[in-house]
């Protein structure tokens, strides 16, 4: 076992700060690392100690590994969790923690490897015994294309092996829309990610998104927690995600759950992860893993009452979960509605300074954000400003509770997402749980029309 004793948070905004309360809990000290922008950040703010990594912009600052291992070296931090984004799905950054004798709070650099190259994660699902969408064997080339989607079967999606957030994605209806889908998605994979590998995959008409969260303990046992339905998307962003899936029943629930804790008890996975699927007509489609926490954890966290954070902590540090999979017990419904300093109509963002902000509260209530009034938004980084977590025995309880509480919450001084919550939270499709990941984009369309 390898005590840790200080956790550095590289990360920043309200996930520094949920990371920094779970470390409060368990009686670790905190190192918060931040840009000269974020001086003021509550993260900051709250922590043992902290240290400015460097200027603005994230490759000099979030993404600058060696001001990172310094801050560990300066401060003697033990472990850092790196939150999401920014370098938590960064093998080298594991690797080099790892040979500075500092504990990475997340899996294996191996298994970073193999999930985040998109071709290797689906091929080793296969092996695992993870359903998946059906497609190419591996890497799609322009000379082999049309012969792999005749295969398939129109229309196809072509997928950046590298991707991430939904870039380097192009769908193909049929034959005379291939060629140019294939040499988009790879230019645009070159320039985003530096890769031009791309593969291809049965493009489904109707899907949920729907995920399932998997902690490991890196000796054989894991553990599955249900699953998020995170079919609400803009531009392959999530915007609202519920627990459990209004699409799933028990039986359904449980069955990928098991699937998804033997893989990764086959694996030795280490840490929180998480499994995402297409569902379609009853049937799962693997599509990737995630290899970190995720923003939308605290769903899930609200009907298992699990600190995921916790966990993946014990883990990192050898002490094993602290729960069984019988001990797991599912207790009503959650939402998650993402609250981001933008436009709820154009979604442009609206950085500046917040000048009123009042948190709803009450029962089932979490507000995750790291704002305050009188606090700047800077502009360099994501618009995601807080989360707002609403838990009810039901989901008509649910979603009861979300409509108050939404009347409730006050973000002057900037545009934020709120609004457009208030009008899903009224929305019939919405209260018959009835959507799938198309859904919102052609609501949006239409309202907007
Ligand atoms: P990224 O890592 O870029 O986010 P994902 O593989 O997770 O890429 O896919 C992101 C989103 O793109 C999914 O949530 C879904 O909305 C859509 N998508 C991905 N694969 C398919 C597919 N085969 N058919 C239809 N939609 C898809």
């Amino acid at each position: 076992m390898t005590a840790i004793s200080k956790i550095l948070i590289a990360n920043r905004g309200e996930i520094a700060l949920r990371v920094l309360r779970a470390c409060k809990e368990l009686g670790i000290a905190t190192v918060a690392v931040h840009s000269t922008a974020d001086a003021d950040a509550m993260h900051v703010r709250l922590a043992d100690e902290s240290v400015c990594i460097g200027p603005p912009p994230s490759r000099d600052s979030y993404l600058n590994i060696h001001q990172i291992v310094a801050a560990c070296e300066i401060t003697g931090a033990d472990a850092v969790h790196p939150g999401y984004g920014f370098l938590s799905e960064n093998a080298k950054f594991a690797d080099i923690l790892d040979a500075h004798g500092i504990t990475f709070i997340g899996p294996t650099a191996e298994h970073i490897r193999l999930m985040g190259d998109k071709i290797t994660a689906k091929k080793t699902a296969v092996e695992l015994g993870i359903p998946v969408v059906p497609g190419s064997d591996g890497e799609v080339l322009p000379e082999n294309a049309l012969k792999i989607a005749r295969e398939i079967g129109f229309p196809v999606l072509i997928k950046a092996t590298a991707g991430g957030g939904g870039r380097g994605m192009k769908v193909a209806k049929n034959e005379a829309e291939l060629e140019e889908a294939v040499s988009t998605a790879r230019s645009e994979a070159l320039a985003a990610f530096g890769n031009d590998a791309v593969y291809m995959e049965k493009y489904l008409g109707k899907p949920r998104h729907i995920e399932v969260q998997v902690v490991g303990d890196g000796a054989g046992n894991a553990i599955h927690l249900g699953e998020r339905d995170c079919s609400l998307q803009r531009r392959h962003q999530k915007v609202w995600e519920e627990a459990n899936s209004p699409a799933l029943n028990v039986e359904q629930r449980m069955k990928i759950g098991q699937i998804c804790a033997d893989a990764m008890k086959k694996m030795k996975y280490r840490g929180a992860g998480t499994i995402e699927f297409l569902y379609e007509n009853g049937e799962f489609f693997f599509i990737e893993m995630n290899t970190r926490l995720q923003v939308e954890h605290p769903i899930t966290e609200a009907i298992t009452g699990i600190d995921l954070v916790h966990e993946q902590i014990r883990v990192a540090s050898g002490a094993g979960l602290s729960v069984t999979q019988d001990q797991i017990v599912f207790s009503g419904h959650a939402i998650e509605c993402r609250i981001n300093a933008e436009d709820p109509r154009t979604f442009v963002p609206s950085p500046g300074t917040i000048t009123h902000f009042h948190a709803p509260g009450g029962l089932g209530v979490r507000v995750d954000s790291g704002v305050y009034a009188g606090y700047k938004i800077p502009p360099y980084y994501d618009s995601l400003i807080g989360k707002l977590i609403v838990h009810g025995r039901t989901r008509v309880e649910c979603m009861m509770r979300l409509r108050r509480v939404l009347d409730e919450f006050v973000v002057d001084g900037i545009k934020t997402t709120l609004p457009l919550f208030q009008d899903l939270v009224a929305n019939q499709d919405i209260a018959n749980g009835d959507y799938d990941i198309h859904w919102l984009e052609h609501y949006l369309a239409e309202t907007s029309a």
